[in-house]
């Protein structure tokens, strides 16, 4: 990667700013009406469903595709029609089609870099970061599916842009891949780049990113950090109680306990008041054994996820359901 690093400045202009942006492929509304701002140095991830919108969405932030309405500036600067001012500044993530197949690895990333301008020791560089140090040589026409997602992650890196776009970065990498590659997302959010990524992995996604947006059937539902959205939505904790400690009737009445299932060896006991319910468990069957699952952004995820599916809500309607759910939590725990 190219050494020339971004002057971190949060304070400053956005990165990225989405106003009102509406896009439609014939009849089906691929974003319906989405604003947003990306800041200066903030790992962004855009989450939702298959066919939310999201690849849209980001292509639209890219400059390759063009909002029906609505727009979009990067640094002050529309990115549409094709800005080649903007493109040192911004790094996407190439995809597999735009490979020079008959390239080796080397080659190919030479190739990408010498169109940016990047300095040649930049190829090297990224592609040890990448884990293709040891591919040089292999043409890209023989590279594995995990190998073809770090090169294309590499080809978004080499001129050391400010503004990387990443969509599905670890998609098709193994476990150990995903947490290599994680290191090296961190490691460009340090040196202050900004950098907006969709993923599939919630747990990726709450180690990873400063704030995420949730958008489902073409709309922004939520935006907001992970832990902030996981204390909000207060999505519920789970006790795992060894079987045969209580029935599942006790269990029920105890106060604060708003569900039970069994599930393997254990009655799974659903709270919101998690001291309430372990402070009623104690004199009744001992703590010995008991796990406590405290919530997850994959819970608070599926959570949202359902309720729009079931009845699509509003920025508003959500606003208002956050406030009732907070309202409701803090009875709970009072
Ligand atoms: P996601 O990335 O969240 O899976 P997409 O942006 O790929 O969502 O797709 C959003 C919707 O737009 C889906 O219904 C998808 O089928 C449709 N869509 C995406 N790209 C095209 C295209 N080029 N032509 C027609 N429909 C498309």
């Amino acid at each position: 990667m190219s050494s020339t690093s971004p002057t971190p400045d949060h304070g400053a202009q956005p990165a990225v700013t989405v106003s009102d942006v509406i896009k439609s492929y014939g009849d089906r509304r691929a974003v319906d009406g989405v604003s947003l701002d990306v800041r200066r140095g903030e790992f962004f991830g855009l989450l939702g469903p298959n066919g939310a919108g999201k690849s849209t969405l980001v292509e639209i932030m890219e400059g390759l595709r063009k909002a029906d309405s609505g727009s979009v500036t990067v640094f002050g600067e529309s990115p549409w029609p094709r800005n080649t001012g903007l493109l040192p500044r911004m790094g996407v993530q190439t995809q597999s089609s735009a490979f020079f197949v008959r390239q080796t690895v080397h080659e190919h990333l030479r190739t990408v870099a010498a169109l940016f301008g990047a300095k040649r020791e930049a190829v090297d560089a990224t592609l040890d970061a990448v884990g293709l140090g040891g591919q040089h040589d292999v043409r890209v026409d023989n590279l594995s599916g995990g190998q073809r997602q770090r090169l294309a992650i590499a080809s978004a890196l080499v001129h050391g842009p400010e503004l990387i776009f990443l969509d599905e970065p670890t998609a098709a990498l193994d476990p150990e891949g995903r947490r290599d590659l994680w290191e090296v997302l961190r490691g460009l959010k340090a040196e202050g780049r900004t950098i907006v990524y969709t993923t599939h992995h919630l747990d990726e996604a709450e180690a990873l990113c400063d704030r995420v947006g949730i958008l489902v059937a073409g709309r922004l539902v939520v935006t907001d950090e992970p832990q902030h959205l996981i204390g909000t939505f207060g999505a519920t904790s789970r006790l795992l109680v060894p079987l045969g400690r209580i029935d599942e009737r006790e269990a029920s009445s105890l106060p604060g306990v708003d569900g039970v299932t069994v599930q393997g060896g254990h009655l799974v006991l659903e709270t919101r008041a998690t001291g309430r319910v372990l402070a009623a468990l104690d004199p009744l069957t001992g703590l010995d054994g008991v796990q406590t699952r405290t919530p997850t952004l994959e819970d608070v995820y599926l959570e949202i996820t359902a309720r729009q599916t079931q009845a699509p809500l509003t920025a508003n309607d959500t606003n208002n359901a956050i406030s009732a759910i907070t309202a409701n939590n803090k009875e709970q725990q009072a």
